[in-house]
């Protein structure tokens, strides 16, 4: 049975989509079938794979809203990897299940609804989630097993990643008590400036507190890294290991040392 993992903040440009597709990349040169699930209207999963979502005539919003069965809607971009893609449609979708009680009288439960049989089909199945508190990720939530928080200390503050916490804690006690917190990655952290060792100590501290994991691996900005992206029409992890190992591509092996901390708590010690 695959692992269902949903990566959120409630705050844009954090890198949740770059965390979701590179980890599908790291997930897929391990072995690993993945399944990767975009619930953003932006459908940056498939940009990343170098598809223009405004051809997808079935994305998840059918699956969700008109019960399209996920299979018709997911696409094979690599030889481990699938995606359940979106496109503006999405843009509706709220409305439509809020305004629609008779046809949607559970709302949180869509995904899990239509999207629990390919845990079947998948090791591990990765959520994109938008950056909002609504009734996507109210479904996303209640349908994951673990939650990968990106967050950028030195964008945001403690007090909006302990928001994104709480509203996790809520949602766990209501819907989905098996929900746990995989961990905080902190991302697009400047790593020469003093600010950076204050925010490192004062995220130690917090996991100390509270139990949260805070992953050593992080992801500094880079330019080189964001260019990559949209040019080479696979996430940087899918890149050839040479390539990849090359000064400019060097931040992608972050993402495979991500996956090895994470293993240790998804897979035990034993990395495939
Ligand atoms: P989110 O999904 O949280 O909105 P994205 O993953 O789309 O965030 O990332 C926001 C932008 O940052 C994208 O344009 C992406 O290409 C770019 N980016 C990715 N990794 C890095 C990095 N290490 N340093 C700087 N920019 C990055
Ligand atoms: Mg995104």
């Amino acid at each position: 049975m695959g692992k269902v993992i949903c990566i959120n903040n409630n705050k844009g440009g954090v890198l949740k989509s770059t965390t979701t597709t590179n980890l599908a990349g790291v997930l897929a040169t391990q072995g690993y079938k993945v399944l990767v699930v975009d619930v953003d209207y932006q459908s940056n999963v498939a940009l990343s794979f170098g598809l223009n979502p405004d051809m997808f005539r079935t994305s998840i919003y059918d699956v969700l809203l008109n019960k399209i069965p996920a299979e018709e809607a997911i696409i094979k971009v690599h030889k481990n990897i699938d995606i359940l893609p979106s496109n503006r449609d999405l843009i509706s979708f709220e409305f439509r299940v809020i305004g629609d009680n008779k046809k949607y009288p559970e709302p949180f439960y869509l995904m899990v609804d239509n999207l629990s049989h390919l845990r079947e089909q998948y090791d591990y199945i990765l959520i994109d989630t938008p950056p909002s508190l609504g009734v996507m990720n109210g479904n996303v939530f209640t349908f994951s097993d673990h939650v990968l928080i990106p967050f950028a200390p030195e964008l945001f503050s403690m007090r909006s990643l302990k928001e994104v916490i709480y509203t996790i804690t809520e949602l766990k006690e209501l819907h989905n008590p098996e929900l746990e917190i995989l961990g905080v990655l902190r991302t697009l952290v400047n790593g020469v400036t003093n600010l950076h060792q204050d925010i490192i100590q004062e995220t130690n501290k917090y996991s100390y507190e509270t139990g949260i994991k805070i992953f050593e691996t992080v992801i500094p900005v880079t330019i080189q890294f964001s260019n990559s992206i949209s040019y080479h029409k696979v996430p940087a992890t899918l890149l050839p290991e040479k390539k990849r190992k090359s000064a400019s591509f060097d931040k992608s092996e972050l993402y495979y040392e991500l996956w090895y901390e994470m293993a240790e708590q998804l897979e035990g010690s034993a990395v495939k």
